[in-house]
């Protein structure tokens, strides 16, 4: 996501930034700095995607991995090797396997990748890397328990531990929180990808958490768990007007439209964390500050969600189950499960789940929960 400061050179002037005010802002340069080494590839599908150093970014914001990138050239899709679930019925929840009945949820759920096994997450595991400020580790820590008090998103601070299995030898898959310094965008995966996949953070990321406002480190977390940009709907042209003119190729990027490998229902959500504001303080996006990047069908401007929207919730509150950390194979429930309409299970329903999650069996065993301290 790009930052859509007005000027970052005042801001950061204005206030120290950080999280518990103890750390001053680091160097603050110009915030187009890298947009020189970025080149525009068109590929073979007709997809613009950015290359930036050796990552070719997607949307702005979205790193692709190499499978990737080679399905979205060949096919239009960021699908990669999880094409052969494509078509599987999602009256199953792909991670848990339990019913879901979409026709029982008549609200409008936000744009993510097609869910399968393979993209989503049981618990989000993830670490600090080890160049991020206390100050920046604790806005990390804000943006998480945020997510974690409003969906049913779970996640587990693996720093220090292995990234290994030590007994079946495979890469755990972890989401690496990372600092990157005075750029004008953050970057994330979208979905889990296996292995380690890095959440950049630039510094602008950390700005807002003056206010309370995680925006920018949860939207980049939201894509790690699977949501597209809420502008890259393919029925948005019934609902905004693009202003092409005003476009540079990089802006002309962030506006694709996604044509598979999606999942959304309802219309479209204008308070969405992942849909972007009408006006960027970009010149590497637009020609003109003054003028939108792309407005309600009406004229009037859009402004991106602080937070995950009602509707970012259901997306992944239909797909996600809150589950405690623990070390034995048992599957326990947080206090709070969210079904697909945000509405919270009653204590019966949840017992109800968590037997059917653990062939029948209700109750967890005693001490098997292990420290989770963010
Ligand atoms: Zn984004």
């Amino acid at each position: 996501m790009k930052s859509t400061f007005i000027s970052s050179l005042v801001i950061a002037s204005l206030f120290v930034l950080s999280c518990n005010k103890e750390e001053a802002a680091s160097t603050v340069l110009d915030t187009n700095e890298n947009s020189a080494l970025d080149e525009y590839v068109t590929l073979k599908s007709g997809i613009t995607v950015m290359k930036h150093g050796g990552d070719y970014i997607l949307e702005g914001d979205i790193i692709l991995t190499p499978e990737q990138l080679k399905s979205l050239d060949e096919t239009g899709s960021i699908a990669g090797n999880v094409s052969v679930e494509l078509n599987r019925d999602l009256t199953l929840n792909p991670v848990t396997n339990l019913p879901m009945n979409p026709e029982d949820m008549i609200g409008t759920k936000n744009l993510g990748v097609y869910p399968t096994s393979y993209n989503l997450w049981a618990m989000v595991r993830f670490v600090y890397d080890r160049n991020l400020t206390s100050s920046q580790r604790n806005c990390i820590k804000q943006a998480l328990l945020e997510l974690q008090g409003k969906t049913n998103l779970r996640f587990y601070n693996a720093t220090g531990e292995p990234t290994r299995d030590p007994v079946y030898g495979f890469d755990y898959p972890y989401i690496n929180f990372v600092s990157v310094g005075p750029r004008d965008v953050s970057y994330s995966y979208v979905g889990r990808i296996g292995g380690k996949q890095d959440i950049a953070l630039a510094d602008f990321a950390f700005w807002g958490s003056y206010y309370g406002d995680y925006g920018v480190i949860e939207h980049e977390i939201c894509h790690a768990v699977g949501m597209l940009h809420e502008q890259s709907r393919p029925d948005r042209d019934n609902y905004v007007t693009i202003n092409w003119n005003n476009l540079t190729n990089d802006g002309r990027a962030q506006f694709e439209k996604q044509s598979s490998n999606y999942f959304y229902r309802g219309s479209y959500d204008f308070n969405s964390l992942m849909g972007y504001d009408s006006y960027t303080s970009s010149t590497s996006v637009v020609r003109d500050t003054s003028k939108p990047m792309y407005t309600k069908k009406d004229g009037s401007n859009i402004y991106q969600g602080s937070t995950v929207s009602e509707q970012d919730r259901k997306w992944i509150n239909y797909l996600y189950l809150p589950y405690v950390a623990r070390s034995d194979s048992y599957r326990e429930l947080d206090a709070v499960v969210y079904d697909g309409d945000n509405k919270k299970l009653t204590e019966r329903e949840r017992l109800q789940m968590q037997a059917q999650l653990n062939n029948g069996n209700p109750n967890p065993p005693a001490g098997g929960r292990i420290s989770n301290e963010f």
